[in-house]
């Protein structure tokens, strides 16, 4: 499942390729992307590509003679996939969704299992996320520490809400906790102030430093070029049980936490 770093590499692989692209036309394939209006999408500009927590986002211009802007949300899920193709447009049949045929190429949204979404929005505001992105300028200490506060959560499941950080996923949540040097079954409520800040920088850090890699490949994610992800090769402690953390040497362990897999360090994350 594709988390923000990896969403975040489609966007901005995405967008000097098909930013200011008109659109010839949208053709959509798949009858379960078919619910709601029809969005008329010819002749149309695209004149934003970034993302929204764990969607990538399109921004549109409006029609000619209208005022009537469009924005799109794709949500990927599991198996979903953004590929631009320059040129006349070849690029993977199969699982082929739904594609947006631009002036130069064509954009190809391809799903092998159908779960990906797409969204189309009338206003900007509608597309923002209601939690807060952890790498947006809200995304501060203080404001880590007010949305911690009273949680008798654990970090670990705690992180993978989507109601206050936005974006985060099973293995980033893992990879955080340890780069925070915290116990991933610690009560978010009662961490100290220097535990929330390193908690704010670890998070920062290792999402930065995944974007800076292209994301994580385990299966199925591929960015926008087609091309697998590097991260994988820096994860510290994810889908490395038994072996030693990086930090200390301890064997790194694995414990099921709300049915997902948590991999941590009991020896310094406490
Ligand atoms: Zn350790």
């Amino acid at each position: 499942m594709p988390e923000l770093p990896e969403v975040e590499t489609v966007a901005r692989q995405l967008a000097p390729r098909i930013a200011e692209q008109r659109v010839r036309r949208l053709v959509v394939l798949d009858s379960l992307l078919r619910r709601g209006p029809r969005p008329r999408l010819a002749g149309r500009r695209v004149v934003e590509v970034g993302r929204s927590g764990k969607q990538v986002l399109i921004g549109f211009s409006p029609r000619a003679g209208s005022r009537d802007p469009m924005w799109l949300l794709v949500h990927l899920r599991m198996t979903g996939r953004l590929l631009y193709v320059e040129g006349e447009g070849r690029g993977p049949r199969e699982h082929l969704r739904a594609r947006i045929d631009l002036e130069r190429g064509v954009l190809l949204f391809v799903d092998t299992r159908r779960l990906g979404t797409l969204s189309w929005l009338r206003s900007r505001e509608a597309a923002e996320p209601r939690a807060v992105d952890p790498l947006s300028p809200a995304f501060t200490p203080q404001r880590l520490a007010e949305l911690a506060n009273g949680s008798r959560q654990a970090l670990k499941p705690w992180l993978l809400r989507q109601d206050r950080l936005v974006g985060l996923g099973n293995i980033y949540a893992s990879e955080i906790a340890h780069a925070a040097e915290l116990s991933p079954f610690r009560r978010v409520g009662s961490l100290m102030e220097p535990e929330i800040r390193r908690l704010h920088r670890a998070t920062r850090r290792v999402l930065r430093r995944a974007i800076e890699h292209c994301g994580t490949t385990f299966s199925d994610f591929q960015d926008a070029r087609g091309i697998d992800g590097t991260y994988q090769r820096f994860l510290r402690v994810y889908e490395r049980a038994e072996r030693p953390c990086p930090r200390c040497s301890a064997p790194v362990e694995r414990r099921i936490q709300q049915q997902r897999s948590t991999f941590y360090c009991p020896a310094c994350q406490r």
